[in-house]
């Protein structure tokens, strides 16, 4: 059994880089065809990917196919439940070696791979064995024509096999935010990680090797999107179902490739997201609320606000407390004490944010702070650092205020009432997630209903209980998880009738 945990330090320059392998009926598969896993700090190489092409994917689909054929097909809800709490258990037990992973891949910083990314995938598997275990269906007793009525029960069956496709921003609490769930209905699961990120998924297969989980029922293919693992996948006949979190155009894409053989598809896709800022909020938490919703993990997070709409009273004095807070972010290597924000995940994604920081001052924007690539006078001017940003003066059909930047950047607009206020929120294409802050609790109840997105939050932001519906409405998405919509995705419902 492979062991590829990398030190929760930097590896050392000439230090040996390992390879990771595409795992596939309890097998690990080499391919000739390799990538580099770099670290967007420095730009050095973390590890050395090998690239599944369509015979990996199909061998994959073979052994998924054989383990639901097999004795996985059969376990018990209960079994399976056993089966996710050992999983949890076993990340438990590597967790410096998933918090450096995901440090290695992603330079985001430590303290949120550590209290964030890898406590949430170990949560994923414990909330998802509990779902299952007290996992309820529907039962009825039907009248019938001649007075002896007919016994109605529903069961659920697995889908069969599950190709997941997950992105890079926050790896593993995404990838295992589906496979939790796909495993605990009795499905077998191909899983794509993005291949900006794929060592936190690799150390999963170890654990799930390590456990021993029927071969085949979890496999793990690396590449990228079309002509290699991720279209293979979403595009392959023996593929039952496909879900997916990246960005909206992707989502296109494979909801165009899934239409071909009609599969069920769950989609979470990208944000825009707003947060309305009231008079009557509490100054304080407002403030440190939207400082988090706009610039944890690097706004790199679905959910991070983009667009901040403060009553005007307060807004002068918003805009220099979020500024002042800004300006106080500690940027740097993960590895550096007191860090709190790294790097974006890669040049091509920093050239993308930074084409934005551009378009901002073209169309118009005053830069309040940031706006800026910093310097820091070692190998970290080879990473893809940007300076926290915040704007004011745009008008809301600007191009920074309708699409997705991706990054650490938020705009800031006051607003008179409550009517513009939510008319501004609603007013773009995307409807993930909203956040309220104020202390007026009919305005919370009133407002929080005509929020045209999947997820309001009022007085905070990123507060998830998993047994909650998540996903985005327009082009945020298609479908819920979490909880109980978890089940009903990744499960098919047969209704049984007996006559009595
Ligand atoms: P992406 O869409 O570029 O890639 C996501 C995954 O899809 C990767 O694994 C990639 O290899 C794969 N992929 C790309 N093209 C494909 C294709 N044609 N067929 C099959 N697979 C394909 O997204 P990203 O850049 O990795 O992630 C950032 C995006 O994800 C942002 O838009 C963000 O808002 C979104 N996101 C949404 C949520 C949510 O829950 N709604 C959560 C996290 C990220």
């Amino acid at each position: 059994m492979p062991q590829h945990s990398p030190d929760p330090t930097p590896p050392a320059a000439g230090a040996h880089v390992p390879l990771l392998r595409n795992y596939v009926g309890g097998q690990w598969i080499e391919t000739e065809t390799r990538f580099d896993d770099i670290n967007p700090v420095d730009g050095s190489v973390v590890a050395q990917v090998c690239e599944a092409g369509q015979a990996v994917v199909d061998h994959a689909v073979a052994a998924a196919k054989t383990a639901m054929a097999g004795a996985w097909g059969r376990t018990t809800a209960e079994a399976r439940a056993q089966a996710l709490r050992r999983i949890a258990d076993g990340i438990e037990r590597r967790f410096d070696a998933f918090v450096a992973a995901e440090i290695a891949d992603t330079g985001k910083d430590a303290a949120h791979a550590r209290t964030i990314d890898i406590p949430r995938a170990i949560a994923n598997f414990r909330a998802f064995a509990d779902q299952v275990a007290t996992a309820h269906g529907d039962c009825f007793e039907s009248t019938t024509p001649d007075g002896l009525g007919a016994l109605n029960y529903t069961i659920n069956k697995p889908l069969g096999v599950v190709g997941i496709i997950s992105p890079w921003n926050l790896p593993l609490l995404l990838l295992t935010w589906k496979v939790a769930p796909a495993l605990a209905c009795g499905n077998a699961v191909i899983a794509k990680p993005s291949e900006e990120t794929p060592y936190s998924a690799t150390l999963l297969a170890e654990v799930i090797d390590e456990i021993g989980l029927p071969p085949g029922t979890f496999n793990l293919v690396h590449g990228f999107g079309p002509n290699s693992a991720g279209g293979f996948l979403s595009t392959h006949d023996g593929v039952d179902a496909i879900t997916f979190t990246g960005a909206s155009a992707t989502g296109t894409a494979i909801m165009r490739a899934a239409a071909q053989t009609v599969k069920p598809i769950s989609f979470e896709l990208g944000g825009k997201n707003a947060s309305l800022i009231f008079a009557d909020a509490d100054f304080e938490e407002a403030v440190t609320g939207t400082l988090r919703s706009a610039f944890s993990n690097c706004g790199q997070v679905c959910l991070c606000t983009e667009r901040v709409y403060v009553e005007r009273p307060i807004f002068e004095k918003f805009v220099q407390a979020l500024r002042q807070r800004t300006e106080q972010i500690r940027i740097g290597s993960p590895y550096e004490q007191g860090v709190t924000m790294g790097p974006l995940i890669s040049a091509e994604h920093r050239a993308k944010v930074l084409s934005y920081f551009d378009l901002a001052v073209a169309e118009g924007a005053r830069v309040v702070t940031g706006g800026n690539v910093p310097t820091f006078g070692d190998e970290r001017d080879r990473g893809y650092f940007v300076a926290p940003t915040i704007w004011t003066g745009l008008s809301d059909n600007a191009r920074c205020m309708q699409e997705e930047i991706f990054g650490p950047v938020c705009h800031i607009t006051p607003f008179d009432t409550e009517e513009d206020a939510v008319k501004a929120a609603n007013g773009t294409r995307y409807g993930l997630a909203t956040a309220l802050w104020t202390s007026n609790l009919k305005r919370a109840h009133r407002l929080a209903p005509r929020m045209e997105t999947g997820i309001v939050w009022v007085n905070t932001w990123f507060l998830r209980d998993l047994r909650t519906p998540f996903g985005g409405v327009k082009l945020s998405g298609v479908g819920r998880e979490g909880g109980r919509h978890s089940l009903a995705f990744y499960s098919e419902p047969t209704n049984i009738c007996i006559k009595l």
